[in-house]
């Protein structure tokens, strides 16, 4: 337990000191390289992309990004919250990866508008104040008692947007 309380204060300050060495670290992140070149894409094919982009570089949040071959039936892309510290939020965002080409980019633009929303709340730092503010900018589409989820008609309008801009 100790040892991994050491190993996270030395994830943090490496955070910390390359968040120092550049201006502009990067909110979108992804281990995947195809991925990087996917979201760079958007960026420049598609200016509502971009723009939700370039407004989570000015928000303290950090969104992780990845494919998932495994969601459930149904369902697209989701995001979720994973913590809040040091001042940040932490999401946490995939979509399914067997989206195909411009529906892939519109649903990540969606999802990523999401990361946006919780990053322009001062007041998210867990689910339940997650919640509190989703309840208040979107609606709830979702509740079996154990798992809740939110939609907002700003991510539905990025996702129409994007697919429009990307055209065919
Ligand atoms: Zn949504």
């Amino acid at each position: 337990m100790l040892k991994f309380a050491a190993s996270f204060l030395i994830f943090f300050t490496l955070t910390s000191s390359s968040a120092a060495a550049s201006d502009d670290p990067p909110r979108v992140r992804t281990f995947d390289k195809n991925l990087r070149a996917l979201i760079e894409g958007g960026r420049a094919r598609s200016h509502t992309f971009n723009e939700v982009y370039e407004a989570l570089q000015n928000q303290p949040v950090i969104v992780f990004v990845e494919c998932n071959w495994f969601l459930p039936v149904g369902l697209s892309g989701r995001g979720r919250l994973v913590t809040a510290s040091g001042g940040y939020r932490y999401v946490h965002v995939e979509f399914a990866c067997a989206l195909a080409g411009r529906t892939r980019l519109a649903i990540l633009a969606h999802e990523l508008q999401h990361a946006r929303e919780i990053g322009e709340s001062t007041t998210i730092s867990d689910n339940d104040s997650m919640a509190v503010v989703f309840e208040d900018i979107g609606f709830q589409t979702q509740w079996d008692g154990l798992h809740r989820a939110y939609e907002t008609q700003a991510a539905r309008d990025v996702q129409r947007r994007v697919t429009d801009e990307l055209g065919e």
